[in-house]
């Protein structure tokens, strides 16, 4: 039988596609954004002693309590806001499904939900499945501003939600303090919903405070944040992040959540909840991953390459004008096939998959790595 699709549209994410064809021709892999180096020796011995210790049976639905704890006392220091364990919080299986159960919840048939792109790439699919309409505002290379004028023309009364991705993937730009203070002037009064994905929150660089929603009372009320540990930790394939949000709004979050999958990995949490004890954990991480980026961008400084050091995420984003003409996904894929090197072209991130002639480079990855990258960047 043919199913009539849901998505008609949708093909396979692009950090599969360029991942497999990155193995295929044994090329150094830039694109998908994951860690090739290994997480903390102690964070593994922590799981391994969880499970030693039968942490086995199902988790509670919203996550074992003192990880929820532990979090919400984590982000109360860092933010300055009031989470309590109790209602406002769940662990989910990473960042995607806190995205996917979020907007599962409120959206609704004929909704207006407002992205800004270019964007990451599982909100608009969401939205779509449940009946909304993505409203599209663009942010143009390389500041990625959002125009708050043109966000204010754009919100009608159909508008649910507003998705802000701060540090931003693909383009590795922040927030700043004015840009939340005119979202909350905007929804202020309103019945607006935002999700703000924060998964880069500790991956922010050169001193640049994080602009968690979290830190507006009026922000906080209306607003769910995602946070993944797989970014944090270096274990993007331990899918686990949760989910903050108003007692309200994770009421119905837990609706849903808790036939979506009910709980998550039981013995991970229990050592992620005794690693993050330690705070230098994630406070040393935007020193880490600044470190990261400065060495791969003194490799190529060089490169005919043009590029603004990012302010966050551990992505960089390139322009190869002045490389070549091509489309961005032909000099990708051609970078795979001729060149052994992986990245992601930008434009499918954009609307109308609109092509400004940059790449996406992933730099968490070990020194050599970055090293063998640079040596075919500086030949282009
Ligand atoms: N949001 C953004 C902006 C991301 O880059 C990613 C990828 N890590 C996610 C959400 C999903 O996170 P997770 O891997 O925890 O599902
Ligand atoms: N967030 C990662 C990226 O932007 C990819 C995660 C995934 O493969 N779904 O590269």
């Amino acid at each position: 039988m043919t199913p009539i699709s849901k998505l008609p549209n949708l093909g396979t994410t692009i950090f599969t596609s360029m991942s497999k064809l990155a193995q295929e021709h044994r090329a150094i892999n830039l694109s998908q954004g994951f860690p090739d180096f290994s997480p903390d020796k102690n964070l593994l011995a922590l799981v391994t002693d969880a499970i030693k210790n039968d942490k086995n049976p199902y988790a509670p639905l919203k996550g074992i309590p003192k990880l929820r704890e532990t979090l919400c006392k984590k982000l109360n220091t860092l933010y300055g806001s009031q989470y309590q364990a109790e209602d406002n919080i769940c662990i989910t299986a990473g960042a995607t499904q806190a995205i996917f159960t979020a907007i599962s919840a409120f959206v609704k048939q004929d909704d207006e939900v407002i992205v800004f792109k270019p964007a990451y790439d599982c909100y608009e699919p969401a939205i779509e499945l449940y009946g909304g309409k993505p409203v599209l505002i663009e942010m143009g290379a390389p500041q990625y501003n959002i125009d708050w004028d043109e966000v204010a023309s754009r919100i009608s009364k159909k508008t649910k939600m507003i998705i802000i991705n701060t540090p931003h993937n693909p383009s590795g730009t922040v927030l700043k303090k004015s840009d939340l203070e005119k979202l909350e002037e905007l929804t202020t009064n309103t019945d607006i919903i935002v999700l703000s994905d924060e998964v880069y929150e500790h991956l922010i660089f050169d001193g640049k405070q994080h602009q968690s929603v979290a830190r507006f009372s009026n922000l906080r009320e209306r607003s769910l944040i995602t946070y993944s540990f797989g970014k944090t930790f270096h274990v993007t394939g331990w899918k686990m992040g949760y989910c903050v949000a108003s007692k309200n709004l994770m009421k119905e979050f837990l609706k849903v959540h808790q036939y979506n999958v009910f709980c998550v990995n039981h013995p991970f949490q229990v050592a992620l909840n005794e690693y993050l004890q330690k705070e230098e954990n994630y406070l040393q991480l935007p020193d880490f991953y600044q470190k990261k980026r400065d060495f791969f961008l003194r490799l190529i400084k060089n490169s005919k390459f043009e590029f603004t050091p990012c302010e966050g995420t551990y992505f960089q984003t390139m322009s190869f004008k002045n490389i070549t003409s091509e489309k961005d996904t032909d000099f990708a894929i051609r970078l795979i096939k001729e060149h052994q090197l992986a990245t992601i072209p930008v434009s499918v991130f954009q609307k109308n998959n609109n092509d400004e002639h940059m790449l996406r480079f992933c730099f968490a990855k070990k020194e050599e790595t970055l090293e063998k990258a640079a040596k075919i960047i500086n030949l282009l």
